[in-house]
């Protein structure tokens, strides 16, 4: 229903997407139906980008996330689109190429690091493993290798376990040296993300996605990782998606913003453009229920209702039964992008030039 955010038909490389998501649907065959999680998704990054992915839970974000990354598990599947990585079609790549690509080209960092990190490994071991594997660096990677290092010292000096270590630095880690040695549960809930920055870079991916990489975090401990991952785009020059359902984390951290409602993107816009002139109905309803750092007394606006579960018939616009401007088209007729400015799209039957035929 949407068209990329920019031509494709650009000849300056620095204009090619890194990144080309087309039609994408991912749908789960469940005991009560087909659910579409994701449906008929285009979404394009450029090398250098933080691009936001913002939405309520239930949205799609996250098997958006994973049907990019190859990682939609029975008993879903890709039925429909393209994910494109510099032109290479990822959705009819094998399990080898994936696997290839995958904490190669491609890393992920997920909202739970425990659940990510092995228990049984140290931390500087886990990242050292990562670097043996994408550089080819020393010993194969096993838990042997672990305690060879721990008794003998053997691998202490080598460059993955240096390297590791210089992750730790990079990613703020006091005393990286003697921290690399410690368990996962021996770091804090922010060290543990920080060790899941420090992995999914250590490979010096072109596309890192980062899953709600904050939200287990308090506040403090939230703002010192999107700062770190503001510098470590830059360090790396690694184009990053981050998704969340806090729009002041993608107000603080993303260059553009892709909002998804009910497996769709719905509006598109560069940060600034959407946060001065959210135009969708749903990014509105979004912005009127988040606090304001700017004015925390002011009132909050819940959205009525809840994300439709994607399963049996919905109405043309998905949004229809919670929005406020809902007229009989917008239960017949599918939104399709209108230009609402420069960059800003919308997918709304009463936004744009031919709005006003509602
Ligand atoms: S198309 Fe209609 S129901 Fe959908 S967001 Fe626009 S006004 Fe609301």
């Amino acid at each position: 229903m949407s068209s990329p955010r920019r031509s494709v038909h650009s000849t300056d490389p620095a204009d090619q997407p890194l990144l080309e998501v087309s039609g994408l649907r991912t749908q789960f065959y469940t005991d009560r139906g087909t659910v579409t999680a994701v449906d008929g998704v285009d979404l394009s990054l450029t090398s250098g980008e933080i691009v936001g992915l913002v939405g309520e839970s239930g949205s799609g974000k996250s098997v958006l996330a994973r049907s990019v990354m190859g990682l939609v598990d029975d008993p879903g599947e890709i039925t429909d689109g393209d994910v494109r990585l510099n032109d290479e079609s990822l959705v009819n790549a094998d399990d080898e190429r994936l696997n290839e690509l995958r904490g190669g080209t491609v890393s992920m960092v997920f909202q739970d690091p425990m659940h990510s990190l092995n228990p049984t490994l140290s931390v500087g071991e886990q990242i050292a493993e990562t670097v043996r594997l994408n550089q080819d660096i020393g010993e194969s990677v096993s838990l042997s290798a672990e305690i060879k290092r721990k008794i003998l010292g053997a691998a202490e000096d080598s460059e993955a376990w240096r390297r590791a270590i210089e992750m730790l630095e990079t990613v703020q880690i006091p005393e990286a040296a003697t921290r690399a040695d410690d368990f996962p549960h021996e770091f804090s809930g922010g060290m543990r993300q920080r060790a899941m920055l420090a992995i999914a870079l250590s490979c010096e991916p072109d596309l890192l996605i980062a899953d709600e990489p904050t939200t287990a975090l308090d506040v403090t401990i939230q703002a010192g990782i999107l700062d770190e991952l503001r510098a470590l785009k830059d360090a790396f020059d690694t184009t990053i998606l981050l998704i969340t359902h806090n729009l002041a984390v993608v107000a603080e951290t993303c260059d553009w913003v892709n909002v998804m409602y009910a497996g769709e993107i719905v509006e598109r816009a560069p940060t600034s453009v959407l946060f001065e002139n959210p135009s969708h109905p749903y990014t509105q309803g979004l912005i009127a229920s988040t606090p304001r750092v700017d004015d925390p007394d002011a009132a909050l606006k819940p959205i009525p209702g809840s994300v439709p579960d994607g399963v049996g018939e919905q109405p043309a616009c998905k949004f229809a039964k919670r929005c406020p401007e809902a007229k009989p088209a917008c239960y017949e007729d599918p939104p399709t992008f209108r230009s609402v400015g420069t960059d800003h799209e919308v997918a709304c039957l009463r936004r744009g030039t031919e709005a006003e035929r509602l």
